[in-house]
């Protein structure tokens, strides 16, 4: 069973349930199951917020949510037919933090000894960009590099949360592309000065399609994670591989700065980075949650 969010041809925003070989519109047998009208209420986001937040984000609500409807109303009315445009699975988190250099082959590809304490940094949530979305590189940024990566999901409020109740605090998960204008981050690094920049650009998020339920990955320490540009490996390891596991990183983390419902923590990129060029077609995959393809483009200068 998959989620995400999606939009119809009749551009509302809402969820997508996957299950046994069928895609159903969720939002639409939410609004039977819960009696909750959802339409007009805005975007899929604060729907799933409320989910979130009541916790209600697991395969057993979603099943038992289809169970009880299928006992008023044929299943079939709510399967989704038609086409429809993938969305950010959770979009506006309050943070999208990423990890630098959490797996040792990668910050020895770029020049730097593995860390002893996590290394954070933000991305601009208004750089998230959904599946199927196009990256697109501004003229004259040089170098851009992909970086595929674990994304978690928070799915609780905390703060300074021990890394034995860290698990609590996660909803689920899904797959980041950490998009990167490398020659602007090198020169962020020689001048000392954060990144920000090479990081937040518009489209360089790309993330999705889908956001797993927790329960359905019992151990997020063992997912091979691989990237393809035009078919062809660029990025293949296993997230066994990253220095901080995820309960450390929430401990961590949160010691500092509060954790919301709905944040985002990109886990950090394997070794392989590597150029996007116009024309590419990039895909970051984990098995356990699917494939983000994302369309390369070149754009006007910035
Ligand atoms: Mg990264």
């Amino acid at each position: 069973m998959k989620v995400f969010s999606f939009l119809t041809p009749q551009h509302e925003t809402c969820i997508g349930l996957e299950y046994q070989g069928a895609v159903y519109n969720f939002t639409r047998c939410w609004e039977i199951y819960k009696d909750i009208q959802t339409a007009g209420r805005g975007p899929a986001f604060s729907f799933l917020q409320i989910m979130l937040e009541l916790d209600y984000f697991s395969t057993n609500t979603f099943v038992e949510a289809l169970q009880t409807i299928n006992e008023l109303r044929p299943l079939s009315d709510f399967q989704i037919t038609d086409d429809f445009t993938y969305e950010i699975p959770i979009s506006r988190p309050s943070k999208v933090i990423c990890l630098g250099r959490n797996y040792a082959a990668h910050a020895r590809e770029s020049g730097n000894e593995p860390p002893s304490e996590p290394i954070i940094f933000a991305k601009a949530p208004s750089s998230l960009i959904p599946h199927q979305g196009t990256i697109l590189i501004p003229k004259g940024i040089g170098r851009v590099d992909h970086e595929v990566e674990l994304a978690v999901i928070i799915g609780k409020t905390g703060k300074s949360i021990p890394e034995s109740k860290a698990m609590d605090y996660v909803a689920g998960y899904t797959i980041m592309n950490d998009v990167t204008a490398r020659d602007r981050q090198f020169a962020e690094i020689k001048a000392s000065q954060p990144w920000f920049l090479s990081k937040g650009l518009d489209t360089f998020g790309p993330i999705g399609p889908y956001l797993v339920p927790k329960d359905q990955i019992p151990d997020p320490h063992k997912l091979d994670i691989t990237l393809k540009i035009n078919g062809e490996i660029k990025q293949k390891s296993n997230t066994s591989n990253m220095i901080f596991s995820i309960p450390e990183l929430i401990a961590f983390i949160s010691r500092f700065m509060t954790l919301n419902c709905g944040d985002i923590i990109s886990t950090g990129t394997p070794e392989g980075i590597s150029p996007l060029k116009d024309g590419d077609i990039v895909e970051a995959e984990i098995p356990e949650i699917g494939i983000l393809r994302n369309f390369v483009f070149d754009a006007p200068a910035v």
